[in-house]
């Protein structure tokens, strides 16, 4: 008496089924790589719970995916002996829109604007969403899936709207998937081009995958290699891999450290920041380099491995030095993690600094995509902040634009007698460049930087002194004028200028905290500034902006 019960997907489910059917089709073959990632998660779990001691039954038989093809009824089927499924857990994975992926899935769909090359292939991996990418090229869906300990299970969806699910009788642990593809997919049957799309996304999956009984992928940890075995271009393929990146990584960091912690890392800077990094709140909080404890992966986006200004460093680090079974918040709060932070934090800003050093466009690109996150760690990571300062590049009135100057060739080049580190903070260096408050630095020849990154004007106050000079905002009235004050003091005479700024201060009122004689004006008559204490103007601009 086994009954199918129909089900039916919730109205954005609907919506985002028709989403990836149409604007991923450029790339069905990134169906695939989705599969074999949900076989491998559940292998995964497996594998920890076999090694912890949860539940070892079936010890001794090997983990893997099988994949059958048959090319004459265009079927495909791909097969694990991970975890599998219970009955709420199919309702809960494959049926709702529940799962937190889903929704922010639609909402960066929507931010994209597909053109006619479809969207980024990529979204569908990072927001949760993989398993339904077969829709692209099947109509219909089999998941027949049993866990441990519950009764086999059998799903079927034609993407339409609803879904069944039945029981079964499943003997074996795990999940079978099975289709027809399309008649426009039927590529997808053949083992010359299944294996290629294997090798090119899949490669470094943990467990082996076999075709036609031929294991295809290669399943090596690169991290416990040496240095010098490592080729480039393994190493590419091994970043795409991880980091579901389409470029290769602007470059890479190998560690192996042994001593009062032993771990091993393979480190990768990505080219470009991913869309949701900067400024928005939280965004850090789901980055961070994978963390394998004795071969088997434990996290995923292990943020506790580093501070949250680094975490948009990619790669694996694995350790022998943690417990197997520990939970989150132990790993967490465990001495053994903090070490490997602390380590982690030191030698990934040595690595920043060696290509400031001996790769500047790298540093270039680097601080581009990174700088305004890293700036972060101003604030935050006291321990490492004077190292931080010195990596810190500005435009300023002597560079050109998109040059940069460091605080240190700065002070160098410094004008005699200045005793002082100026800037400017705006929105773009055009505008900022006519700020009538620079006519008595370029008479001077004085340099001033110009803050240009919104990130700045929250972090670089807050250095107040760099080898003893003190940052100063120009915009400010308390600016320390001695360094070369001369000839153009013949100024005006006390009795002259006190009429002139009574006059002043009658008629702006409240509306100015106070009107004094400026001697940093060359041609313009009047500026405004800022008082001693007050806030610099591009925060009040901000703070305005958030108020409304
Ligand atoms: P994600 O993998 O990011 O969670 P997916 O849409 O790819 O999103 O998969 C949804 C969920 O379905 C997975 O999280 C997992 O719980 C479940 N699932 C999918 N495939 C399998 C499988 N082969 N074995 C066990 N569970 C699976
Ligand atoms: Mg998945």
């Amino acid at each position: 008496q086994q009954k199918v019960q129909e089900f039916e997907y919730k109205a954005e489910m609907k919506q985002l089924l028709n989403l990836i059917v149409h604007s991923l089709y450029t790339h069905p073959e990134i169906f695939l790589r989705e599969l074999i990632s949900n076989a491998s998660d559940a292998l995964n779990k497996i594998h920890f719970d076999q090694l912890t001691e949860n539940k070892a039954e079936g010890e001794g038989e090997e983990l893997k995916i099988t994949i059958t093809l048959d090319e004459k009824e265009r079927t495909f089927i791909i097969e694990d002996n991970g975890t599998g499924m219970s009955e709420d857990e199919l309702i809960a994975n494959l049926g709702t829109v529940a799962k937190s992926g889903t929704l922010g899935f639609l909402q960066a769909l929507k931010e994209q604007q597909p053109d006619k090359s479809g969207i980024d292939a990529n979204l569908i991996g990072q927001f949760g969403v993989g398993f339904y990418s077969v829709f692209m090229v099947t109509d219909e869906v089999t998941v027949e899936t049993k866990t441990e300990d519950s009764q086999g299970c059998r799903w079927c969806s034609s993407g339409e709207g609803t879904y069944t699910i039945e029981t079964i009788d499943r003997e074996k642990r795990g999940t079978k998937i099975s289709f027809t593809l399309k008649e426009d997919a039927k590529e997808f049957a053949e083992a010359f081009r299944v294996e290629n799309i294997i090798r090119k996304y899949s490669n470094f999956v943990d467990f082996p995958i076999y075709l036609d009984n031929k294991k295809v992928n290669s399943i090596t940890a690169l991290w416990q290699r040496p240095k010098s075995d490592l080729k480039e271009e393994e190493v590419n393929e091994f970043y795409k891999f991880i980091s579901v990146d389409y470029q290769e990584p602007l470059d890479y960091l190998h560690l192996s450290l042994e001593g009062v912690v032993n771990f091993k890392a393979l480190l990768f800077l990505p080219k470009e920041a991913p869309m949701d990094m900067l400024y928005q709140q939280g965004a850090l909080e789901n980055h961070g380099p994978q963390l394998y404890v004795r071969k088997v992966m434990i996290q995923h986006e292990c943020k506790d491995l580093l501070p949250e200004y680094l975490r948009f460093v990619k790669g694996v680090v694995e350790t022998e030095d943690l417990p197997l079974n520990v939970s989150r918040e132990v790993v967490q709060n465990s001495p053994v993690m903090a070490k490997i932070r602390q380590i982690l934090t030191t030698k990934i800003i040595g690595w920043f600094e060696s290509l400031a050093q001996d790769h500047k466009e790298k540093f270039r690109q680097f601080y581009k995509a990174f700088g305004p996150v890293v700036k972060i760690g101003l604030n935050t990571d006291f321990t490492n902040r004077d190292k931080l300062i010195e990596l810190l590049r500005f435009e300023s009135t002597t560079t050109e634009e998109g040059e940069f100057v460091t605080l240190r060739e700065y002070v160098d080049r410094m004008v005699e007698d200045q005793k002082e580190i100026y800037y400017l903070s705006g929105d773009n260096r055009q505008q900022m460049l006519s700020n009538p408050n620079l006519e008595y630095f370029r008479k001077k020849g004085i340099e001033v930087l110009l803050l240009v990154d919104p990130v700045d004007v929250f972090v670089i106050p807050s250095i107040n002194e760099y080898d003893k000079k003190p940052l100063k905002s120009i915009e400010k009235a308390d600016i320390d004028f001695k360094a070369g004050e001369d000839e153009e003091k013949e100024a005006l005479s006390k009795n002259m200028i006190e009429p002139v700024l009574k006059i002043f201060k009658e008629a702006l009122g409240d509306k100015v905290e106070d009107v004094i004689e400026s001697h940093r004006l060359v041609n313009s008559p009047v500026t405004l500034v800022s008082g001693k204490d007050a806030m610099d103007p591009q925060i009040e601009k901000m703070l305005r902006m958030m108020k409304q």
